[in-house]
């Protein structure tokens, strides 16, 4: 969310001045990180808040741009202690809001002395050697000010001799202390740090871009910095494609920030001027590197277009503690999640047929995979983001659904796209919408809010048809068959055979799933079972553990090894299982062998679908 020009919420602003506050909005907060207990885990904030006498309300952030849930980590927020001119002031938490703290200002007293600790939980995002730092973790605001009309003087100490990347401008460094130039908090939100002992930044401008782009990289040893020259010439495509996509940019500059480790969670989240991605410590050093930054760096870095410049009306809120309403999360992550493969694919950092094979690999998981579509439809994957979707860990993904409105997303998109191509007799393409939709001139990071009917409008007016119609179909189906009409509509089909897949990532070897149902942990956890599947119909389901196959000790290559070996006989499988500390054996019927999705061609139809992903930058 950025200030400059929020246009839908000015008249918010007016309402909310007139609210009753102890706070200032005229006079910057200070704020500053001391994050030298990194390798312990602690960071602690210091404030300075300028104050009135009389009641304040003061909001720990809640509704996280990017996450799409009230999931601030208010449980990891310590030590919390008020102060005005060296007297302790006491402080209630809200009995309906755990987030929000009341407190009394006394009289006379100009600056209060707000002072925390932030626990990092272990495996999240800080390591011995690394931080990553998102600044809603270690801020208070006040109530009733907008977050954009809130300045905060930022300052980080750093543990000594670590160096730091991030897009927040810098006002002066000394040591391992950095200060930020005054900032509102909604950019400053939006403008993480990473630092660490390992770093290394590169520059990714192309040759002739006016606008400077880097990738900020902190790990937890030298060596995984490594990032081959050949990934490094790929990045800089993805840049130079980005702007033949788009046509424009809407940041002052760009900062891919990357964690490199095995002791952070693995994933991405956006912002306006550069992204918080991780991956797996020796991600660089690997033959399958390209796939992984394509994968993660390019949907993150098409956020800024979309997500953060192009949000939908309902996503968009004025301060953390406003819900927000997901219902359009098919566009703003499920049209990311289509252009960020693309993209990868235009820019070289994935082979023509690693983006085949990641198609395939959706439609798979869509379709047999998803069991759970027949009863809850897409629109509903989107809608119920902020209670469901932290539910991943229970298992039963194939029947629940997760966030499916990226995956599904995907194959939504792909599908405009051919519609766009044909509909316009091949005059027009996805790369006009995204400049017609994503354009206009670089104000710095702002936000032009959108509806469903300003998607519809834009679409109608490249290629006239019934879009209302169609999103509908897509938004509401319990079809049990994957939505594949972009993959066909450009002159390709999904297959299942016996040969495995060629990716390496999240997408990677889809295990059983397409044969007896199961996909299985290296140790025999099930992961998920496939209502319906002959696993399930055998007492099998998400958690049980596989310890034997066929009387033997469990390892996945003698499963892989007995679901070959039952192709077409009547010798059942026999599964010793665990579950909750009783032996049980589970007959698997299953006679048709490995099943693996990939993509063939079809040869009566024109190959759109690789039209789509040629490099338009000439690179
Ligand atoms: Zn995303």
């Amino acid at each position: 969310m950025k200030p400059k020009q929020i246009r839908s919420l000015v008249f918010l602003a007016s309402i909310l001045a007139m609210a009753a506050s102890g706070a200032l909005a005229e006079e910057a907060i200070s704020v500053t990180v001391d994050a030298t207990k990194t390798p312990q885990k602690l960071l602690h904030t210091h404030l300075v808040m300028p104050v009135k006498p009389g009641p304040l309300t003061l909001y720990y952030p809640k509704w996280i741009p990017g996450e799409h849930g009230p999931d601030g980590p208010i449980a990891n927020l310590t030590g919390l202690k008020f102060e005005a001119d060296g007297r302790t002031i006491p402080w209630t938490r809200d009995l309906l809001d755990v987030f929000t703290f009341h407190l009394e200002v006394p009289q006379g007293v100009s600056h209060l002395d707000v002072d925390f600790d932030y626990i990092e939980p272990d495996g999240l995002s800080a390591t011995d050697k690394l931080l990553v730092l998102e600044w809603n973790e270690v801020v208070l605001y006040p109530a009733d000010i907008l977050a954009e009309k809130l300045t905060y003087d930022a300052k980080l100490v750093m543990p000594e001799g670590w160096k730091f990347g991030t897009s927040l401008p810098v006002e002066n460094q000394a040591g391992n202390q950095v200060s930020f130039k005054p900032i509102s908090l909604n950019l400053l939100v939006d403008s993480p740090v990473i630092t660490g002992e390992f770093y290394r930044s590169i520059d990714l401008t192309p040759p002739g871009e006016p606008i400077h782009h880097e990738i900020d990289m902190a790990a937890d040893s030298a060596d995984d910095l490594n990032m081959s020259p050949e990934n490094q010439k790929e990045m800089i495509n993805l840049v130079a494609e980005s702007a033949k996509l788009f046509g424009t940019r809407h940041y002052r500059d760009y900062h891919f920030l990357l964690a490199l480790s095995d002791h952070v969670a693995h994933f991405g989240l956006e912002h306006h001027e550069s992204n918080n991605s991780r991956l797996p410590e020796r991600t660089l050093l690997l033959p399958s590197s390209g796939e992984s930054l394509g994968g993660l760096l390019a949907h993150e870095f098409v956020h800024s277009w979309n997500g953060k410049f192009r949000r939908p009306a309902d996503l968009t809120v004025p301060y953390y503690e406003q819900p927000m309403k997901t219902d359009l999360l098919w566009g703003y992550e499920g049209l990311t999640d289509y252009l960020g493969p693309m993209l990868a694919a235009r820019s070289g950092l994935w082979t023509q047929e690693q983006y085949h094979e990641y198609l395939a690999s959706i439609a798979a998981m869509l379709g047999p995979g998803r069991p759970g579509r027949t009863w809850r439809p897409l629109l509903d994957t989107a809608i119920a983001e902020p209670g469901l979707s932290f539910a991943r860990d229970g298992g039963w993904m194939n029947w629940r659904r997760g966030t499916d409105y990226y995956d599904e997303g995907d194959l939504l998109w792909l599908e405009v796209a051919t519609i766009i191509h044909r509909e316009s007799g091949g005059r027009k393409s996805i790369d006009d919408f995204c400049q017609e939709f994503h354009g206009g001139p670089n104000h710095g990071p702002e936000v032009k809010t959108y509806t469903f009917d300003d998607l519809v409008k834009t679409l109608n007016a490249l290629a006239p048809f019934d879009w209302v119609g169609f999103f509908h179909t897509r938004l509401t189906s319990t079809s049990a068959e994957a939505p594949v009409g972009g993959i066909e509509n450009g002159g390709w089909k999904v297959v299942f055979d016996d040969k495995p897949p060629k990716l390496e990532g999240r997408r990677g070897n889809p295990g059983n799933v397409y044969s007896i149902g199961l996909r299985v942990g290296g140790d025999g956890t099930v992961a998920d079972a496939i209502v319906g599947s002959p696993a399930f119909e055998a007492g099998i389901s998400s958690q049980m553990k596989i310890v034997g196959v066929n009387g033997r000790v469990y390892t996945p290559e003698l499963l892989s090894d007995a679901i070959k070996s039952a192709k077409d006989t009547s010798q059942p499988i026999t599964l010793l299982i665990v579950a909750d500390g009783y032996f049980r054996t589970c007959t698997v019927n299953y006679h048709d062998g490995a099943r693996y999705p990939h993509l063939v061609r079809d040869e009566a139809r024109p190959d759109y679908l690789d039209e789509l992903i040629k490099p338009r930058a000439g690179s």
